[in-house]
Order: structure tokens, then C-alpha cells, then sequence
């Protein structure tokens, strides 16, 4: 559900038509729309309702401080990746007593930072981390709440590179080597041992993976009460996926959270969840223009954009798939093309082998899906200024992050 629809054969976003927006933004831009970014918020807490539960939204798939604010205003806190997202949410206005900070490394100043603001808890990937904990906050005269995330052995069945429970995997403690390191976290100085943490990878379709997790955290709090640790707290992470048009399509936040909530009923402990894209990504799509079309070898057929690479990089990337349509009511007939951008890299391709309607250059077509990790990886490789952000509400609209210029290239270099 989003609110991207077409009205008289244009497309809108809520009450704005982006062909308005694109003349007085220009492109390319992310837009996005505040009422499905918040009925997705809303229904997100909903279907958890039976759990003692805070959710923090993953600030690394759209960190834009107006959508923080906006999930800070719906009870949200933020689960952070580095010192930047921890100054980002705090600018936004997130309670420091609901910021969760993850991560497999984090600097001596970040660590400090975050205790500085009274953080609700570290979520620490390995024993060393854990001794570098214990110095900085013995440093500060600090005491640093901290969880433990646990590489639960799952397979989530998703995208190599977002795949994260895997035992091969770079991220949390091997299940095996767990309450050895939480006997090490609780003989510590300087550190509060409080929960649990996992985070089992992203846009995984099923609840299959989830539930075996939960299952698994569930046995691991017992067992570490039985320990002695006191843990108050288990972090079930984020990683519940969106539809984007290919594969198959996810389970719904009401299935996610009806079989959340019946693992972890009766535990004592409150439940942390971290959803970033299944808030963000279809409240957001990225509008742009065509600059040409163009014939291949062997008539392979490209239409070549004004995005590229460098503002939308998941296709590049996970050879992700984003729905792509043309803003304009679309023109009879069509053919199978390459929708490309100008960056100059092979990779550079935003859609691959489509069935699209007629387009030439000024049309405008966006691609769906966008909002989460879509801004948030943009770069500005071969001297591309970012895009502007919008936010619409309604019948209105505002830029909530200027398109970068020429001036912002270069800034802070000296020649
Ligand atoms: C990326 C990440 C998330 C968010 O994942 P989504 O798939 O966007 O829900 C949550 N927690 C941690 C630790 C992450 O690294």
C-alpha cells in the first residue's frame, strides 16, 4: 500500500503530481510520502501489539533528519551504525534512552559519544569489542550498557551480501563461543551486561527465518538468566523485506508480528526490533528524466536517464530490481530496453532488459521503491551532485534536502 497512484493517467505522489514536482525540483529526486512512511510506521507497531516491545528504526536506509523526526513523532527510536547516525538522530530529535548503537567496529570517540548521550545500550559484535568498551567508559567514569549480538545460524535465504546470520558471516558472536563471552562482558569494568541482540540479514521474504531466530534467542535469554546475567532486553533486529516487483512476495507485517509475539510471549524481557526498509522503501521513489534513447549492437535498445549509479546504487550492487514506469500516462506500444544512467562504469544500469512504453528525451519516469538505501548510498562519483530531497503531504510539499551544487563538490578541498 503507498500512495504513489496514477489520477487521469499521471503519476502522483499523494495530492502532487511529479511532473509538477520535477519542473520546480528539477531531477533527479527522491520524493517521498509522508502518509505511507507513517501508516507503514503505524502498522508496524500494531501488528506487534501483545509484546513489550520498542522499535528503532534503522537509521542507515533513509537517514534524512525530516523522515527521523517524523519516526521519532510515532514513538520510534533509532537503531545507529557510527558516530554520524548517532549526531543524525539526536539532530532529528530521538530520545538517546531509545538509540540502540550496532556495528561490527566502533572508534574510541563514537563509543564516547554515545555514552556522553546516555545511550539506551551497545550492541557489541565480539569479545574485543567488549574490552574496548570496558576502556573507554572505565576511561570516562561511564558505565555502558551492553548486549551481545549473536550470530544465531540461520539462513535466511536472502542476497548473499545482506545475508548476515550465516556462520560464515562477519557479523555477531558464533553461537558456540556466546556465554563464554557474556561471562567476559559481566567481569568487565566499566560495562552493564542488559540484553541479547541479532539481526539475521535483509529483505528476507519468509517468516520461517525469523521464527527459528526467535526460537533460538528464546533459549539463549533462559539460559543466560540461569547464569546470573540480567538480561532485561532481546534485540530481534530488523530484515523483514518489501515487495519490489521481482521474486516472491514478502510476508506481511501482521504475519511478521503475529509470529513474533507468539515466540516471545511470556519471556520477560523487552523486545527490540530495527526495521529500516520495510518503512522507508516504497514511501520513496527516485524521479528523473529521460536524456536520449539509444540503438546497441544488434539493436539492443538503451534509454539512458539523468540518475545514475552514483544516486541509486542497489541494482550495481545486489543486482537489485526496481519497477520503473513512465510518469506520463503511458504511450501505446513499446519495447524491451536497458534503462541506464551516464555514469561511466558498465555497471551503471538502473533497469535491465524492461518492457517500457515509447520514451524520449524529457520524459519523465521514476522508479519505484526507493526510499530505503536509496539516498542513503548515493555517492557523488564522476562528480555528480547528489539529488534534492521532497517530502509530500498531502497537496503539499517541501524540499527537505537541497540538491547538492557544484560548490558542495568540492568542499573542503584545497588545490
Ligand atoms: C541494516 C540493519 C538493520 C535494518 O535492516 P532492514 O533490512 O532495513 O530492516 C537493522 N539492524 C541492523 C543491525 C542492521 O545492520
Amino acid at each position: 500500500m503507498n500512495h504513489f497512484q496514477r489520477k487521469r493517467g499521471q503519476l502522483y505522489c499523494e495530492d502532487v503530481p511529479l511532473a509538477e514536482l520535477a519542473g520546480e525540483v528539477g531531477t533527479p529526486a527522491y520524493v517521498y510520502s509522508q502518509a505511507t512512511l507513517l501508516r507503514h510506521a503505524r502498522v508496524f507497531r500494531s501488528a506487534l501489539r501483545g509484546l513489550d516491545f520498542l522499535a528503532c528504526f534503522a537509521v542507515k536506509s533513509a537517514p534524512n533528519l525530516a523522515l527521523l523526526r517524523l519516526l521519532a513523532g510515532e514513538g520510534y527510536g533509532f537503531d545507529i551504525v557510527s558516530g554520524g547516525e548517532l549526531f543524525r538522530a539526536i539532530e532529528a530529535g530521538g530520545d538517546p534512552r531509545r538509540i540502540v548503537f550496532s556495528g561490527v567496529g566502533k572508534r574510541a570517540d563514537e563509543i564516547a559519544a554515545a555514552l556522553d548521550a546516555r545511550i539506551l545500550q551497545f550492541n557489541c559484535e565480539s569479545e574485543e569489542e567488549l574490552a574496548q568498551l570496558s576502556r573507554v567508559a572505565v576511561g570516562k567514569k561511564a558505565i555502558a550498557p551492553v548486549a551481545l549480538r549473536v550470530n544465531p545460524d540461520v539462513d535466511a535465504r536472502t542476497h548473499p551480501y545482506i545475508a548476515t546470520a550465516l556462520a560464515s558471516s562477519k557479523f555477531g558472536v558464533p553461537a558456540g563461543r556466546v556465554r563464554k563471552a557474556y561471562r567476559l562482558a559481566a567481569s568487565l569494568p566499566g560495562l552493564h551486561v542488559e540484553g541479547v541482540a541479532c539481526h539475521i540479514g535483509s529483505q528476507i521474504a519468509s517468516i520461517r527465518p525469523f521464527v527459528e531466530a526467535a526460537a533460538k534467542m528464546r533459549e539463549l535469554v533462559v539460559r543466560l538468566r540461569a547464569d546470573g546475567h540480567d538480561i532485561q532486553r532481546l534485540d530481534m533486529g530488523g530484515g523483514l523485506g518489501v515487495p519490489y516487483g521481482d521474486g516472491p512476495e514478502p510476508a506481511s507485517p501482521q504475519q511478521y508480528g503475529e509470529a513474533l509475539v507468539r515466540a516471545l510471549k511470556g519471556l520477560p524481557v523487552k523486545v527490540l526490533l530495527e526495521p529500516g526498509r520495510l518503512l522507508v522503501a516504497n514511501a520513496g521513489v527516485l524521479l528523473t528524466r529521460v536524456l536520449l534513447t539509444k540503438e546497441g549492437h544488434r539493436g539492443r535498445k538503451f534509454v539512458v536517464v539523468d540518475a545514475g549509479m552514483n544516486d541509486l546504487l542497489r541494482p550495481a550492487l545486489y543486482d537489485a530490481h526496481h519497477e520503473i514506469e513512465a510518469v506520463a500516462r503511458p504511450r501505446r506500444g513499446g519495447a524491451i530496453v536497458d534503462v541506464v544512467g551516464p555514469v561511466c562504469e558498465s555497471s551503471d544500469v538502473l533497469a535491465k532488459r524492461r518492457r517500457l512504453p515509447p520514451l524520449s528525451a524529457g520524459d519523465l519516469v521514476v522508479l519505484r521503491t526507493a526510499g530505503a538505501y536509496g539516498m542513503a548510498m548515493a555517492s557523488q562519483y564522476n562528480a555528480r551532485p547528489r539529488p534534492a530531497e521532497v517530502l509530500v503531504e498531502g497537496r503539499s510539499w517541501r524540499i527537505i534536502r537541497s540538491r547538492e551544487t557544484y560548490k558542495d563538490l568540492i568542499r573542503g578541498e584545497t588545490t
